[in-house]
């Protein structure tokens, strides 16, 4: 059962009574602190649905008394959290109460990681050099979701990476699946990238559509704080739907990606295509070898010239 509540504002004792009650017990936990809301009565059934009962299986004059307690909290105002980040062991509790079940000790890092309890990015404890960096150029096959939340995490530690893909456009799962009524199965949130903006998704298990918007930065989804672009384009000329050389004529036709350098990437040797891509604007033309090692070597030296000796114009 898909539940779609609309996104309108209603006031708190409304928005409260939809709320899922094991949500609700945790904001009691998170900002009193009072760990009575993770023991009986108030403990929530074990329900292994994808959509649990958001009544956790408690009886209602049970359900009432929290609902009401969460009103009551937020009656005067925006009270401060008792509970700045709970740390792994009141998180684990926390987890298990909500779900009435024994959740394992490994998930308690990984949500607070999730929540934003604690930072996410890998960081070095000794940086190398540059020189070092560059010559650990990472090949990520693929350019879907992964692939792109890989790329963002590489560059912040400053590895060169390129990012390959055989379709026409990013987007990976969405872009291929197109059949009616596509979309996630798990509330979208989760497709939020966590170094973009959380967005405004007008549903909460949204359609391929908004989720191709989302990567394609189209539409409300626009602005260059939701979706990273790439640096450089390696683009191969003979691929299925379009065309290389029209996607090169498109690319150098609209303004926000006509700087991103293009590498065309190509089995072709043939004078007539080294000339007209030049002539669209192509950045070099490189014909691809045959072999994996030679295509392994060539990724090396597109990433030292491309990443470790000319400089790029920044990201957006
Ligand atoms: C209809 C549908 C609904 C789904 N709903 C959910 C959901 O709600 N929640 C959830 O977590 N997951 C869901 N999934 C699973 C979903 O596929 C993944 O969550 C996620 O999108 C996968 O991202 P990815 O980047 O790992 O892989 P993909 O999105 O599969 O991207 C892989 C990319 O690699 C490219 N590629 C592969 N081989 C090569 C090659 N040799 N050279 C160049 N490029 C290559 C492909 O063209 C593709 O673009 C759903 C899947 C489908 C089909």
């Amino acid at each position: 059962m898909n539940v779609e509540v609309s996104r309108e504002r209603l006031d708190l004792s409304s928005t409260v009574a939809e709320g899922d009650i094991r949500c609700l017990l945790m904001v009691l936990m998170h900002m009193t602190g009072d760990e009575r809301w993770l023991e009986p009565p108030y403990k929530p059934k074990r329900d292994v649905r994808l959509i649990p009962d958001p009544d956790a299986g408690l009886p209602q004059a049970i359900q009432d008394e929290i609902r009401a307690a969460v009103v009551n909290l937020f009656a005067r105002g925006h009270p401060k959290p008792v509970i700045s980040d709970p740390g792994d062991e009141l998180m684990l509790r926390m987890m298990r109460a909500c779900l009435g079940e024994n959740v394992t000790p490994e998930y308690a890092p990984l949500m607070r990681e999730e929540m934003g309890f604690v930072a996410r990015d890998a960081r070095w404890t000794k940086a190398p050099s540059n020189e070092t960096l560059a010559q650990q150029h990472v090949l990520i096959v693929g350019a879907g979701v992964c692939a792109i939340a890989l790329g963002v995490a590489l560059g912040r530690l400053g590895i060169p990476y390129t990012i390959v893909e055989k379709n026409d456009e990013l987007g990976g799962t969405w872009y291929i699946n197109r059949y009616p009524g596509c979309g996630v199965d798990t509330p979208n949130h989760s497709y939020s990238y966590s170094f973009g903006s959380r967005n405004p998704w007008t549903r909460y298990f949204c359609q391929r559509e908004e989720l191709l918007d989302y990567l394609l930065r189209r539409g409300k989804y626009g602005q260059a704080t939701h979706s990273p672009r790439p640096g450089l384009i390696l683009l191969d000329l003979n691929m299925p739907r379009k065309d290389g050389r029209e996607v090169l004529r498109e690319i150098k036709a609209t303004a926000e990606l006509r700087k991103i350098p293009v590498v065309v990437f190509t089995t072709s040797k043939a004078d007539t295509d080294i000339e007209s891509v030049y002539e669209l604007g192509a950045n070099s033309f490189i014909s691809k070898p045959v072999q994996f090692e030679g295509l392994v070597n060539l990724m090396r030296v597109i990433g030292q010239y491309w990443f470790g000796t000319v400089e790029l114009p920044l990201a957006k």
